[in-house]
């Protein structure tokens, strides 16, 4: 077991591991605030230690590391360990799953240790596919998702404000899975749109933003996310309904959270409700006491109130017994590529440049790499 006390570790260090390449290396939060983590590999890896100036190696096959400890770095990570297998071959297991690359070991924004898998694009891509769809589903709508999912990563890396990571594994950006979620297809579907991002017409990288389900339409960013989007559109989508287990879904929302919502969103406290009139249901703008609140679906659904609402296309249907009734479909922000569109198009027989072309109008696919 191996166990360090580093309250002296300098802030600033950077290393570089990635050499320089073609393919994209990318740094890929998988786990962060760990308390105390282990790792362990088949075959010996090397240990790097980083401490102040200092540096240890040491070669092990497994690693127990005592992260109990406060950090304040003004929200930055610091890098204070690497992992690499010493074959170059053997995956790095954390929480039974294994991962390729290297593993760098940064103490978290607060407290304990994150977990930071160091890896070329295509691997990362590869895993991916099958957490962000699924192993099985279409060639052509697996790499419709590579190429999106590609351009959010490069965008990722392009803006990254952390020295030691570029990207969360995570539903904040995207799910990245382990070795165990590379299949044969999600191979091929990387390897036939190697190095194919999207572009604007200026022929800028534009992050690719997808979304489970639209339910019948997805949204321009400016609808669902604050600021101008000039490279997306909202565009009716027929595809996602045919494979919607459940095509509407309603959601019943307490008066006292919509109340509190108001609140703040108007600066307006509202005690009671006396009277409701639906004036616009999609916008949403309704009429409470005599008074008009307009606001759009998606600052609600965005609220902190945990309201669990599953998409930005909705409306109020109804009020009832002190709790707004709401209609809705589909699932997830509403912009970009419906995931679940993309599988029915990719079944209908279409290409991946098609489905890209569907959901993305405004941009084109080009080779970077
Ligand atoms: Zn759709």
């Amino acid at each position: 077991m191996t166990k360090f006390i580093f309250l002296s570790l300098a802030i600033g260090l950077v290393i570089t591991f990635a050499a320089v390449s073609a393919v994209p290396e990318i740094n890929v939060k998988i786990d962060s605030r760990v308390k105390r983590l282990k790792i362990t590999s088949k075959d010996s890896f090397d240990f790097h230690f980083l401490r102040g100036e200092h540096e240890h190696k040491s070669t092990q096959k497994k690693l127990e590391f005592d992260c109990d400890f406060s950090v304040s770095n003004k929200n930055k990570t610091i890098l204070f360990a690497s992992l690499v297998s010493k074959n170059g071959k053997s995956d790095l297991v954390y929480g039974n799953k294994g991962f390729g690359g290297h593993i760098k070991l940064a103490t978290s924004e607060k407290y304990g240790c994150d977990v930071i898998q160091s890896i070329k694009m295509n691997r990362y891509l590869e895993s991916l596919l099958s957490k962000e769809m699924n192993g099985s589903w279409p060639i052509e709508a697996l790499k419709a998702q590579a190429v999106a999912a590609r351009s959010y990563a490069l965008d990722k890396i392009e803006k990254s404000t952390d020295d030691n990571f570029n990207i969360i594994s995570g539903e904040v950006h995207q799910v990245s899975g382990s070795s165990e979620d590379v299949t044969s297809k999600t191979k091929k579907a990387v390897k036939e749109t190697l190095g194919e991002i999207l572009i604007n017409n200026d022929k800028n990288l534009v992050p690719g933003y997808y979304h489970a389900e639209c339910g019948g339409k997805t949204f321009d960013p400016i609808d669902v996310w604050s600021g101008h989007m000039f490279d997306y559109r909202a565009t009716t989508c027929p595809y996602c309904h045919h494979k919607s287990k459940n095509k509407r879904w309603r959601k019943r929302v307490p008066k006292e959270k919509l109340l509190k919502f108001i609140s703040s969103y108007y600066g307006h406290e509202i005690k009671e409700i006396e009277k409701v009139e639906i004036i616009k249901p999609k916008e949403i703008h309704l009429k409470i006491n005599g008074k008009n609140y307009i606001f759009l679906p998606s600052d609600f659904r965005k609220s902190n109130l945990s309201l669990g609402i599953r998409s930005n296309n909705f409306e109020v249907e109804k009020y009832e017994r002190d709790y707004f009734i709401l209609k809705g479909s589909g699932r997830g922000h509403g912009v970009g590529m419906c995931q679940l569109g993309a599988l029915k198009m990719a079944e209908l027989g279409h290409s991946y440049k098609e489905i890209l072309n569907f959901y993305y109008p405004k941009l084109t696919v080009k080779k970077v790499y």
